[in-house]
């Protein structure tokens, strides 16, 4: 178990989707997808303002960033952006400030902080069309409107620390940097903290999903895609996703989460679900110089 694992998945309540879409715009367009993606009001606890959120976001991404190489390349950076800005616009306005960040970590994962997805050179290679990365985005986008970060890390706060409240930047990493403390001296409170994670995970991953499947679909990519990215990736032996699951010895959710997945796609309007993904030349070629990249920086 690599311990930084772990502290990420505390710090920013990592997305455990790891190995686990502009696309055919002319084929695209004879479809008739047509959708609307609605969005829950968040009911879960939450301590932080949107203030003290942005602030808390700001600090982990310090945090995370600190800790693994991110990929300053604008060439690299700009398909994504295009993808992204394309699911974004099916969200409310105030989601417009998020930023998508390539980075290094030895898997290939998603996760977000505050309005920053991350996203790793790795889980990049391991997709196969726009589509699963529209669905990906949107599944993080999910997370980030849910303020899914903003309520686990309330929680925790909770829970390890009995805090109720914060107060500016530097309340908010004291009381971070205790907590990591605490659970790094204590076996028992890291496994506290990591049911903590999994328990609002298991309620925030559906929803995520869902999110991923309407925001895709209505952004006319294929929400089939989403799943079938899921299903890949869940299915790879649990070597590299689970890390939590592993920590915890529980990998039954994925089974659950799929099957959540199959009835939501299910929901949506037959001409969406009949979205063929594909794999575009730009797609190829942006996939290439990520992974050529990667070869190069690991020379
Ligand atoms: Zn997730």
């Amino acid at each position: 178990m690599h311990i930084v694992h772990i502290r990420v998945l505390i710090l920013v309540a990592l997305c455990l989707f790891a190995p686990f879409v502009f696309v055919g715009a002319t084929a695209r367009a004879q479809q008739s997808c047509s959708v609307t993606l609605a969005l829950r009001a968040p009911t879960a606890a939450n301590i932080f303002s949107i203030q003290q959120e942005r602030t808390l976001g700001d600090i982990e991404a310090k945090w995370v960033e600190s800790k693994y190489h991110t990929v300053q390349d604008e060439e690299l950076a700009a398909h994504v952006n295009a993808i992204a800005g394309r699911v974004l616009s099916q969200f409310p306005h105030d989601l417009a400030q998020v930023h998508v960040i390539l980075i290094d970590t030895p898997e290939a994962q998603s996760f977000n902080v505050g309005p920053r997805i991350y996203f790793t050179r790795k889980m990049v290679a391991s997709l196969r069309n726009d589509d699963e990365l529209a669905g990906l985005l949107g599944h993080e986008l999910g997370h980030i409107q849910a303020h899914q970060n903003a309520v686990i890390v309330s929680q925790l706060f909770h829970e390890i620390l009995g805090v109720n409240a914060v107060s500016d930047e530097e309340d908010i990493s004291e009381k971070l940097r205790r907590m990591l403390d605490s659970t790094d001296r204590d076996t028992k409170l890291l496994r506290k903290a990591a049911q903590i994670i999994q328990s609002q995970e298991g309620i925030s991953q559906n929803e995520a999903d869902r999110v991923a499947l309407f925001a895709s679909a209505a952004a006319g990519f294929s929400p089939q895609a989403y799943m079938e990215l899921f299903d890949r990736s869940a299915g790879t032996n649990g070597s590299n996703g689970s890390i939590l699951t592993d920590f915890l010895g529980a990998t039954t959710s994925d089974l659950r989460r799929l099957r959540e997945i199959k009835k939501t796609l299910r929901q949506l309007p037959l001409p969406c679900r009949e979205i063929v993904p594909a794999a575009s030349a730009e797609f190829l070629t942006w996939q290439a110089a990520v992974i050529s990249d990667l070869d190069s920086a690991r020379r």
